[in-house]
């Protein structure tokens, strides 16, 4: 049987913004289904469609082949992975164990250690596209770990994915999403101040994202994000907390490799303000109250 019609039990764990898409996708693609979410009701939809509720990420590794999480912080990813009776110890002989949360190379390295003394295989798939690429099953993935788990889960992948690429042994995955976030916190700041000057200069914000929006300015960022800015729309298609979290593991990355990055430093400490003024909950366009701040527009 060729790997892409091959179905397989699949265990996910981590049902927010982003799971809550990509297991449907995984249910869509006609594979068996168990799934644990920390609040229950997140996983009530899936169930209806066919999922199996399990009562622990030990009890969906114990049932399944694969098992995938995207859940919050690197101490969730942990926790579900190494605690005692958790996701290591309690997986199947053979299993593949693929975390999707953007968490730190280090402790992907770690569970993939934990993961072959155990016999498992354990995959760093850290994904970018947001809540409307996880919708749509167009995220870019990209991996670390094991190459022949990787192409095993390929079909998985593909069901979630538009863009996906094996970047290297265990970590490479989340050193390439922290790649993809540095980037992103910088073009946040330029986002926001090519708003402001916008409007400071008396011009139409709107007008200025449509006519800029196709030169060499473009960007997922500014045209997703820019016009939420101008309408103040800061409803979180990506939390404001966990791109501090995700800043905050780059940075110790770059210090560890003695690499001194100043866009990232000054984004983490504007986006710290967001997350003192109580605004950690928001989406990352709310960046553009720190600069209605300072310039008072
Ligand atoms: P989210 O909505 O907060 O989802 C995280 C989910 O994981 C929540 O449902 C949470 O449970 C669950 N969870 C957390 N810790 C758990 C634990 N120990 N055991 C079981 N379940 C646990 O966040 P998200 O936006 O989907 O983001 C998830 C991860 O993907 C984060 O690392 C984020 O940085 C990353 N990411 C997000 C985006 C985006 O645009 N949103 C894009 C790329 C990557 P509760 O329901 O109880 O809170």
């Amino acid at each position: 049987m060729s790997a892409s019609t091959e179905k397989m039990t699949v265990g996910f764990i981590g049902l927010g913004i982003m799971g809550q898409s990509m297991a449907g996708h995984i249910l869509a693609a006609g594979h068996g289904l168990c799934v644990y979410n920390r609040t229950r009701a997140k996983a009530d939809d899936l169930v209806a469609k066919g999922a199996v509720w399990k009562d622990s990420p030990g009890d969906v590794a114990a049932a399944c082949d694969v098992v995938i999480t995207i859940v919050g912080y690197p101490k969730d990813v942990e926790e579900v992975y190494l605690a005692p009776g958790g996701i290591v110890e309690r997986a199947r002989d053979g299993a593949i164990l693929i975390d999707m949360t953007t968490s730190s190379p280090e402790l992907a390295q770690r569970i993939a250690a934990a993961a072959a003394d155990r016999g498992l295989t354990a995959l760093d798939a850290p994904v970018s596209g947001g809540d409307v690429g996880a919708k749509a099953g167009k995220l870019a993935i990209m991996v670390g770990g094991d190459a022949a788990s990787f192409e095993t889960a390929m079909p998985l992948f593909d069901a979630m994915g538009g863009k996906i690429v094996h970047m290297g042994p265990a970590g490479a995955g989340q050193h390439t999403k922290m790649a993809n976030q540095i980037a992103i916190a910088s073009t946040m700041m330029a986002v926001s101040e090519s708003l402001s000057y916008a409007k400071a200069a008396g011009l139409d914000q709107s007008a200025v994202l449509d006519a800029i929006g196709t030169g060499a300015a473009s960007s997922f960022l500014l045209n997703g994000l820019g016009p939420k800015m101008v309408a103040g729309d800061y409803a979180p298609g990506f939390f404001v907390h966990h791109f501090v979290k995700d800043m905050s593991i780059a940075l110790a990355e770059a210090e560890r490799m003695k690499l001194d990055l100043p866009g990232l430093t000054l984004a983490r400490g504007l986006y710290q303000r967001l997350v003192d003024g109580g605004f950690g909950e928001e989406g990352t366009q709310a960046l553009y109250r720190v600069y209605t701040q300072m310039t008072g527009a």
